[in-house]
């Protein structure tokens, strides 16, 4: 079926192309002992992410949800020399065993994973006055996306860059009628960043060993 031809083919670029070392191996692999197994992004995904962080520079790194920290490392090893990563997780359990794979990937001081809700995290940065982020990774609860844009767009700056994962669900995003509160949330984020001028956006679908999903990429212009 699809399904499973989208698995070879990604499971094909991703050995062609991107390979993982054993750190990001054992990341991976370690996801199966997090609150939530196997719900990190691809290892093409990931070298996405690294690379649009090396592609604007990005030294400062924000990410809501962190789980075993797979993409955490990737977008930390693309800051280089001086970059931080600061990671949102809900679970104590989860950034223990984020914070273990970052060591073990050589950034480990270059991350911090805060544990607690992403809402109240993100307020304390915000309050605490945080030096502004070069890139954000929108990845936690998907139900509080829009809450998650208002507070990134208080600790960005002109020429930051967002992504969002999950924004095709399998098609549903589409849906208007939709009551599922995931795509529910997924569509005001979306409006919202239609309706903001400061924000260009543009979304694609992709297939593969995510199923059928798409990342939002939104740059902030003013
Ligand atoms: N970005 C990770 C990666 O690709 O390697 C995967 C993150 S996973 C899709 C979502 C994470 O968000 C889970 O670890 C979950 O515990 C966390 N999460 C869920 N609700 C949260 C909340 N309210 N605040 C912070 N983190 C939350």
């Amino acid at each position: 079926d699809s399904q499973s031809q989208w698995d070879d083919v990604d499971r094909y670029l991703i050995d062609t192309l991107v390979g993982e070392d054993a750190a990001l191996a054992a990341a991976r692999a370690s996801s199966r002992d997090t609150t939530a197994p196997g719900i990190e992004v691809t290892a093409n995904q990931g070298r996405l992410l690294g690379m649009l962080v090396e592609l604007i520079g990005a030294k400062r790194v924000l990410e809501f949800g962190t789980l075993a920290g797979y993409s955490m490392i990737w977008m930390a090893r693309a800051t280089g020399e001086g970059g931080v990563v600061t990671s949102l997780e809900l679970e104590e359990q989860n950034a223990a065993i984020a914070r273990a794979n970052a060591e073990r990937a050589g950034v480990g001081d270059r991350v911090d994973v805060i544990v607690g809700p992403a809402r109240a995290s993100a307020q304390a940065l915000v309050d605490a006055g945080v030096e502004p982020y070069d890139f954000v990774f929108i990845d936690a609860d998907k139900q509080s996306t829009p809450e998650y844009l208002r507070l990134v767009l208080e600790v960005t700056h002109p020429g930051s860059v967002i992504v969002i994962d999950n924004v095709v669900r399998e098609g549903s995003t589409a849906d208007a009628d939709s009551t599922d509160e995931q795509v529910r949330g997924m569509r005001t984020a979306l409006a919202d960043i239609a309706a903001n001028p400061a924000l260009e956006a543009t979304a694609l679908q992709t297939v593969g060993l995510k199923g059928w999903d798409g990342f939002a990429i939104i740059r902030r212009v003013s």
